[in-house]
């Protein structure tokens, strides 16, 4: 039987859509959502990201602003910057972009963000919430994880999940979001002896290692479900044939472009051996930018009151 592919972009849509129910309630109470993403330098990555997710504010129809401190900027213009968003009521949501420039302490300001607006889920007050099973900010990558399987019918309590990666903004959120379903979690990293055989043990094959078609059919249980979180930018000629060897549309796309994404899956394999998978692009991607609308709108129902009230 065919893979079962599991289509980020509709269950994104699904998610704005319930979003936008919830927005007009909102605005029946003159409350209108905010983000604010500080976005530091000219990173061509970042600039695009920041770009994605103002476009999706606009399109849902948040407030949002794009903040562009010079590429001097020092640590402590960082803070007061943050500081001024955390005073501004309208302001529900901060997203600082990352990569900072070497000379800001990227800790402190991640830091200094108040923990009620901290939509990208990465202060530890956030973190230790979601340790703790307290309500909070979770991570948008993880967070959409989760909407995929629940939201697919992907059975998770009692099941073996396997999380290769152990990154604070995607491995261990996504473990301990898996384990608080009750899935039985290993979390694998690059010191894990025997990895394909560890991976082999998963119902649920969570790929966050940012290392292009690594996990290909020896690592996935025929019937599996793999979730490859990797975003891997392919721009060598000899790659894309090795790894789309067999589907020259994809040979095509690189010749017309220059470049082609590749999760850390191996797109042959996982097609082939698992049951159901998230694709690349259109798997886990779309969901990261739905949870951060998710995440705004939820800290301004939380922060400033809506149909439900502050809780
Ligand atoms: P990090 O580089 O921070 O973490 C990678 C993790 O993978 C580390 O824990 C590392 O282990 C582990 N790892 C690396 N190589 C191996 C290996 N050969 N064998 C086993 N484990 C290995 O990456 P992120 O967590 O930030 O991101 C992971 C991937 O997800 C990337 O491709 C990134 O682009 C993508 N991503 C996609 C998003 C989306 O919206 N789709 C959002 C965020 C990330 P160790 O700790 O031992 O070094």
């Amino acid at each position: 039987m065919p893979a079962r592919i599991l289509n980020g972009n509709l269950i994104r849509d699904q998610i704005l859509s319930e979003l936008r129910a919830e927005l007009e309630t909102l605005e029946s109470r003159g409350l209108r959502p905010g983000l604010a993403a500080v976005l530091v330098g000219h990173n061509p990555a970042s600039e695009i990201y920041v770009r994605n997710k103002i476009k999706a504010c606009q399109a849902l129809g948040l407030y949002s602003e794009k903040i562009a401190p010079p590429e001097s900027v020092s640590t402590e213009d960082m803070l007061a910057l943050v500081a001024e968003l955390n005073r501004r009521d309208e302001i529900d949501g901060i997203l600082v972009q990352l990569p900072l420039p070497p000379q800001v302490d990227s800790k402190r300001v991640l830091l200094a963000v108040d923990p009620a607006k901290d939509v990208d889920g990465f202060h530890p007050t956030n973190l230790g919430c979601l340790v703790t099973q307290r309500p909070g900010l979770v991570a948008c990558t993880p967070a959409g994880i989760l909407e995929i399987l629940k939201r697919s019918g992907i059975p998770i309590a009692g099941r073996r999940a396997v999380v290769i990666g152990r990154s604070d903004i995607v491995g261990k959120p996504v473990a301990l979001l898996l384990l608080h379903e009750n899935a039985t979690v290993t979390i694998c990293h690059s010191k894990t002896q025997d990895l394909a055989a560890v991976a082999r043990e998963a119902d649920i094959l969570v790929a966050a290692l940012g290392r292009p078609a690594m996990v290909t059919r020896d690592f996935i249980r025929p019937g599996s479900t793999v979730i490859d979180v990797g975003m891997n930018r392919l721009d060598q000629a000899a790659d894309v044939e090795r790894i789309f060897a067999g589907q020259p549309a994809k040979i095509e796309e690189f010749r017309q472009k220059g470049a082609v994404l590749v999760g850390d899956a191996h797109p042959g394999d996982v097609a082939a051996c698992a049951g159901a998978y998230t694709p690349v692009p259109g798997g886990v991607g779309p969901l990261t930018i739905a949870m951060l609308m998710s995440n705004t709108v939820k800290a301004a129902r939380l922060r400033r009151g809506g149909p439900h009230g502050p809780r």
